[in-house]
């Protein structure tokens, strides 16, 4: 494999097979090592490495010295035959450790500097600081790390394209210079050198495009896409990144279940990855497990509702709790003897991080209950609450929207402290009936949980307005081991209930006219009931390499800072370019 008229095999492809023939190969030198006379390179290239054997027995003078002057990272051509290796390497990453090349020719084909950073390091040698490695991408690249995620993510692109084709999508690009779309962040804006004054949005999502191509009649579609949101810095966000999108027509919430989870069963599985599927889970019911829309199924500790047990106490951290409309729930810890207090301790300041006041504990050793709400509980309260011996109820009180974030990071913080986690275990689980709306607690507003274009279920549109808060979204996400791979909805096809929302969303008719005018014009020329999704390939190839994050599976990424440090971008432009975009730059700097 990879003959071409420079070289017979790639370096890191040979094996027993080739023993005894000549073989011509290019790569890159990894290391050298000179021993008396003897000279030893590792040459590397995409497939891996092999081991070049510089030798006067077989090898002439003129290429000895060539050969003991051969800097790290210079591109050579070289001719040898495949031979056995006096003992097999012990490097894990050659493809055969049992060969080398004797060498007899050698051309240096592409000089190179010392390396800014080293791409050859021992074992165990620690990598140099992530902003270096960005900076000389293309040295940090080299690593077959990197080298190895990006041949996981061209493959799950692979399997993504042979899923959708085989089920009849069509690969359809939409455009990166377009309107503002909805998904709720900043756009990126491009002036218009043509247009004085006027400027491109770069997509969020395809949202819109592909909504319209179903009503262009495409019937199904799909695109690998990159999309772009101007959002404030995050770890482990990247402002333009890429999503698996799809959508189609004439098809109701199973069938977008359906596809979502033949999409990843099909991806996983061709990472050589469990998969394990659970049942879908009601919004509302992940909530009152897990305490979230991302619940990690991979182990138990459910969150239950405790506040009966305490109805009648005088507790006043829970009376107050319970009498603001709040509830106390909490998990039960089975072998819970098995945390210290320290540990106990920990877990209560990860969920005071989350706003939690406190986190109750109690504790069922002998006769009684210990832990200081314990005496607090009458008899009844006790009884209601079911403890077996060595059970530890840690127990959150206070509205449930800040008790199922806290529980939430108290289940984690348990499981991982108790290695309740299976390795190797992929639990994945579509959460579906979200709500459409959800209010701001502090401007009252309501916004769209998905977007504006989501569907509501049909049984509850009756009362979108007399009550949206309780109208259910034909929306769905896939969550995997409590990470969101991506999600989606069907569409609203009719452009009535489409204007209902978007006034509802306080978005006036004219307004709405003039942000999504296409969108809506494109309703009322004949829509079939349509729906898709979106999942984000970057996370989902990260999974799959382990990889520590998002920047480790993206040949060219962004700094957290927003910054291509490779590229140097953003970076200042000239007082004419502006000029002829019609722009001047306000820079303090
Ligand atoms: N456009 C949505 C997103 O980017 C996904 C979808 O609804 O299909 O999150």
């Amino acid at each position: 494999m990879g003959a071409t008229a420079l070289r017979t095999h790639r370096v890191g492809t040979l094996t027993r097979d080739q023993l005894g023939q000549e073989v011509r190969l290019g790569g890159w030198v990894h290391r050298r090592r000179d021993l008396g006379g003897l000279v030893f390179v590792d040459l590397r290239d995409r497939a891996g490495l092999v081991q070049l054997s510089f030798n006067p027995e077989w090898t002439s003078p003129e290429v000895m010295e060539r050969a003991a002057g051969l800097g790290a990272e210079t591109v050579v051509l070289v001719t040898g035959i495949v031979a056995l290796r006096p003992e097999p390497s012990r490097d894990q990453r050659l493809v055969s450790r049992e060969v080398e090349v004797h060498a007899t020719a050698l051309e240096i084909v592409g000089p190179a500097q010392t390396p800014a950073i080293p791409v050859a390091r021992k074992e165990k040698e620690e990598l140099p600081a992530e902003e270096l490695r960005l900076r000389h991408r293309v040295l940090d690249l080299r690593r077959p790390e990197l080298q190895r995620n990006l041949i996981l993510r061209h493959k799950v692109m692979q399997a993504t394209r042979r899923y959708f084709d085989e089920n009849d999508f069509l690969e359809i690009e939409t455009p990166i210079l377009t309107r503002p779309t909805p998904e709720g962040a900043r756009d990126y804006l491009v002036p218009s050198r043509v247009h004085p004054g006027e400027f491109f949005a770069l997509p969020q999502s395809p949202q819109l495009y592909k909504q319209l191509l179903m009503v262009a009649g495409l019937d199904r579609y799909f695109q690998i896409a990159r999309c772009f949101r101007d959002e404030d810095l995050r770890a482990d966000r990247q402002p333009e990144f890429t999503q698996i999108d799809i959508e189609a027509s004439f098809v109701g919430v199973e069938d977008m279940l359906n596809f979502g989870e033949g999409l990843v069963q099909r991806i996983w599985s061709e990472a050589g990855h469990a998969f394990t599927y659970s049942q879908r889970m009601r919004h509302a019911d992940a909530l009152e497990k897990y305490g979230t829309d991302k619940p990690d199924l991979r182990f138990g500790l459910e969150i239950f509702d405790a506040t009966t047990a305490f109805l009648d106490s005088d507790f006043a951290v829970t009376r107050k709790a319970i009498e603001s409309g709040g509830r106390v729930r909490g998990i039960r810890v089975p072998q819970g003897a098995g945390l210290s207090r320290k540990q106990v301790d920990e877990i209560e300041t990860a969920a005071k991080a989350l706003g939690a006041a406190g986190l109750l504990r109690l504790k069922k050793s002998g006769p009684g209950i210990e832990g200081p709400a314990a005496k607090y509980l009458s008899a009844g309260g006790v009884t209601q609450l079911g403890m077996t011996e060595g059970d530890l109820y840690l127990l959150v009180a206070g509205p449930d929207h800040v008790s199922g974030p806290a529980l939430d990071r108290v289940r984690q913080e348990v499981a991982l402290k108790l290695n309740l986690i299976p390795k190797g275990e992929n639990r994945f689980v579509w959460i579906i009936d979200f709500p459409l709306f959800e209010r701001d607690h502090s401007t009252g507003a309501l916004s769209s949980v998905n977007h504006p274009f989501t569907a509501p279920h049909p049984d509850d549109v009756s009362f979108l307005e007399s009550a949206p808060e309780r109208v259910r979204a034909l929306a769905y996400d896939m969550v995997l081991n409590g990470t969101e791979l991506g999600g989606g909805s069907l569409r609203i096809a009719d452009p009535s209930l489409q204007r209902r929302v978007f006034s509802l969303l306080g978005i006036p008719e004219q307004q709405a006219e003039q942000r999504f005018g296409f969108l809506l014009e494109g309703l009322r020329a004949g829509a079939p009931p349509h729906g898709g999704f979106a999942f984000g390939l970057d996370r989902i190839v990260m999974l799959l390499a382990q990889a520590d994050s998002l920047r480790d599976v993206i040949a060219f990424p962004k700094t957290t800072a927003q910054r291509a440090l490779f590229e140097g971008a953003p970076s200042q432009v000239d007082a004419a370019d502006l000029k002829a975009l019609h722009l001047e730059a306000k820079s303090d700097r």
